[in-house]
C-alpha cells in the first residue's frame, strides 16, 4: 500500500510500504478515505520529537471497514467509521474510567501512558496517512456513522482529534453558558475550541493570533479575533472584561508558542492567559508541551520545563487543566451535533488533496502559508472541495 513516510526533519515522502493488516482477532481493518495533516504532525516533521524514520504518520482517521477479526462483534464490513487518535484497550484502570487518553495497555513503556497512530512516544502504532490502517479493538476504538458518512465526511474527519479536543479544552476551562472565553491560537484547534465554546453559549468569544487566514475563520463564527501582532492581546480581553479578565482561557498553541517576530518561549501563551483570565477562572491548556525538547530554545526548553508563572496563577485561584483529549468521551454527541446540522466543523478544511500532494501539503501547512489552514488528505481517491 501507500503511505506518507518519514524520511528526516521536514522530509517526507509517498513510498510503498507493507499492506496494513488483521494481527489480532480484536483488530478491524480500514479503507481510508479521509486523512488529515494536523498541527501535531508539524512538531514531528520538523525534527522536533524522535519520531523514527521509515514511519507513517496519521492519527486523524475515516475510513471504510474492509475486513474484521473473529473476536469483533459489533463493527461490521462496509460500515464507516471515523477513529479516535487515542488508541486504547477499554478494559485497563484508566480506560474504565473513560480516560482513553491515558490507555495503561496500548502503550507499551512502563511508566508511560496514552497511545496514538503514527505519534512519537506513543506506542508501536502506524499511522493512516496510507491506504490502509490497522485498528486494534476494533469494536471499542471505531465510531460508527450514518448514512450522511460520505456527504459529510469532511465534518466526520474531525472527531478523529481537533473537534473533541477543542471542546476539551473548553471542558477543561470549565465553560458554562454565558461565559467569556479567550483561546490563544487560531489553529484548527483553537477554532474548534471557538466552536466549542459557541455551541456551549459562550457570551463571548476571543481569539488570539497573527495569522490573517486564521483568524478570519474564527470572525466567520462570530468570535472577536485578536491580531497579536498590532495589539496587546491581554490588555485587549481586559477592555472587552470590564477589566476583569475573561471567565475561562483555553491554550491550543503548545511548547512551539513564539512571538510575531518568532522569538520562541513555550511559557508565553500560558502567562499570557493567567494575566488574561479573571480571579478563580479557568484554564484548560491542550495545546502539546513535552517533557523533553532537545530543539528547545534554551537549557530549560530542552528540559521541557516552562517558566510559568505560578505566583500569579495561584494568587488568582485560577483552575488549570492539561493533557490530551479523551476523544471518546465526546465523539458520539459531536458526532450528533454534526449530524444534526448542529456543527460544521470542515467551515476550516482550505484543502483537499491526494496521498501524492501530501509531501508537498506538508511543507505549506509548516510554512503556516497564507490559505493553508486545514489540509485534508484521501488516500483512495478524491473530489476537491466544491467552493
Ligand atoms: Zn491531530
Ligand atoms: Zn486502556
Amino acid at each position: 500500500m501507500k503511505a506518507i513516510v518519514y524520511d528526516g526533519p521536514r522530509q517526507v515522502s509517498v513510498k510503498d510500504v507493507a499492506d496494513a493488516k488483521i494481527e489480532r482477532p480484536t483488530d478491524v481493518l480500514v479503507r481510508i478515505t479521509t486523512t488529515n495533516i494536523c498541527g501535531s504532525d508539524l512538531h514531528m516533521y520538523e525534527g522536533r520529537t524522535d519520531f523514527e524514520t521509515g514511519r507513517t504518520f496519521g492519527h486523524e482517521n475515516l475510513g471504510e471497514v474492509v475486513e474484521v477479526g473473529k473476536g469483533v462483534d459489533k463493527v461490521k464490513v462496509g460500515e464507516r467509521v471515523c477513529l479516535p487518535f487515542n488508541v486504547s484497550c477499554g478494559f485497563c484502570k484508566n480506560c474504565e474510567r473513560g480516560l482513553t487518553n491515558y490507555c495503561l495497555t496500548t502503550q507499551p513503556e512502563p511508566n508511560m501512558a496514552g497511545a496514538a497512530y503514527g505519534f512519537a512516544d506513543m506506542g508501536p502504532w502506524q499511522g493512516g496517512q496510507a491506504e490502509l490502517l490497522r485498528v486494534p479493538y476494533g469494536d471499542h476504538n471505531c465510531l460508527r456513522l450514518g448514512e450522511d458518512a460520505v456527504d459529510k465526511e469532511t465534518d466526520y474527519v474531525m472527531l478523529a482529534d481537533i473537534f473533541p479536543t477543542g471542546y476539551h479544552a473548553t471542558e477543561l476551562a470549565g465553560v458554562i453558558p454565558g461565559d467569556s472565553v479567550v483561546i490563544y491560537g487560531s489553529g484548527p484547534v483553537g477554532l474548534m475550541a471557538a466552536l466549542s465554546a459557541t455551541i456551549k453559549g459562550a457570551s463571548k468569544v476571543m481569539v488570539v493570533d497573527r495569522h490573517p487566514d486564521r483568524l478570519r475563520l474564527a470572525e466567520e463564527i462570530g468570535a472577536i479575533p485578536i491580531d497579536d501582532s498590532k495589539v496587546d492581546p491581554v490588555e485587549f480581553v481586559l477592555e472587552q472584561t470590564m477589566g476583569l479578565g475573561a471567565d475561562r482561557g483555553c491554550e491550543c498553541v503548545g511548547y512551539q508558542a513564539h512571538d510575531p517576530q518568532g522569538n520562541e518561549d513555550p511559557s508565553m501563551t500560558l502567562n499570557s492567559l493567567v494575566k488574561a483570565v479573571r480571579f478563580t477562572g479557568g484554564i484548560g491548556a491542550v495545546g502539546v508541551f513535552v517533557p523533553q525538547d532537545p530543539g528547545g530554545v534554551d537549557d530549560m526548553a530542552k528540559r521541557g520545563e516552562v517558566a510559568f508563572d505560578y505566583g500569579l496563577h495561584w494568587f488568582k485561584g485560577q483552575t488549570l487543566g492539561t493533557g490530551q483529549c479523551p476523544v471518546k468521551k465526546y465523539n458520539r454527541r459531536l458526532r450528533d451535533l454534526i449530524a444534526a446540522d448542529k456543527a460544521k466543523p470542515s467551515w476550516i478544511v482550505s484543502h483537499e488533496l491526494g496521498l501524492d500532494e501530501g509531501p508537498d501539503a506538508y511543507q505549506h501547512f509548516d510554512s503556516r502559508d497564507d490559505g493553508w489552514t486545514k489540509v485534508v488528505l484521501h488516500p483512495n481517491g478524491f473530489h476537491k472541495k466544491a467552493s
